[in-house]
């Protein structure tokens, strides 16, 4: 008996020793996507060549918005006071579907020419909605665009992009919290809300990126960081902190 059953032991643990290095080796090469990213519960598909994540959205907020058409079901007559207390002042421009598509590295690195982030998309958020930078226009603050941020304080461009320049309210009052990841920017890195550990992030502590390195819920061995703060720049400081990678739309 013992001599048929322990060949048969050994057999197992043999198989089981290979199995386990050569799933070692596609991890190296996985095309697999990181559980993180699919918390980007808008994405219409997340997937991965092992150095690239891509991401791709329509783009429409998943959220009640004041530039929704009237027979939109999340149209919102939304009006009183909107970020930074403002009397909330619509824009002329209305929310159109678009076809993003996010290629992040999935191993982000940081770069050493800190690129500035581009007008248009510079990252993606949860439900979808691609986050921009704190300008208006080329070098132009948003001080003149702020007042017209919806109920959750996004707003169409005349592209018909929706967009957060600021913290997505959706996001961190209804969906997930002030202190959880609320998506990436196209360098690869992480951005998070305004609160770390159930207090306010102290400016003080994030770079001229506008983030730091430390440990998250979602990445226990520690990693660089973006923290949305709700004064300018909001989002991301002077550039990207990495190589960022592309977005089409
Ligand atoms: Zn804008
Ligand atoms: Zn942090």
């Amino acid at each position: 008996m013992l001599k048929i059953v322990l060949p048969f032991l050994s057999l197992i643990f043999l198989s089981a020793c290979s199995k386990n290095s050569s799933t070692n080796t596609t991890t190296n090469t996985s095309t697999t996507v990181p559980d993180v990213y699919k918390k980007i519960y808008g994405a219409t598909s997340i997937t991965s060549d092992g150095t690239y994540i891509t991401i791709k959205s329509n783009g429409l907020p998943d959220h009640k918005s004041s530039y929704y058409a009237t027979s939109n079901a999340l149209y919102d007559n939304f009006s009183g006071a909107t970020f930074g207390g403002y009397n909330f002042a619509k824009n002329p421009n209305s929310i159109a579907e678009k076809l993003y598509v996010f290629k992040i590295p999935v191993d982000p690195k940081l770069s050493t020419d800190h690129k500035a982030t581009p007008l248009g998309p510079i990252g993606v958020s949860l439900n979808g909605v691609p986050f921009f930078n704190q300008y208006a226009g080329p070098m132009q603050p948003l001080t003149g665009e702020v007042v017209s941020f919806d109920r959750y304080w996004g707003h169409p461009a005349p592209t018909g992009q929706y967009h957060y320049h600021v913290e997505p309210l959706y996001l961190t009052t209804v969906k997930v919290t002030k202190s959880s990841l609320l998506g990436f920017l196209l360098d690869g890195f992480p951005v998070y809300g305004p609160e770390e550990n159930g207090a306010l992030v102290d400016k003080t502590t994030l770079d001229i990126y506008h983030g730091h390195i430390g440990i998250t819920t979602d990445y226990p061995n520690s990693i660089y960081h973006y923290h949305i703060t709700s004064t300018d720049p909001y989002i991301n400081g002077s550039g990207f902190y990495g190589s960022a990678g592309t977005v089409s739309n």
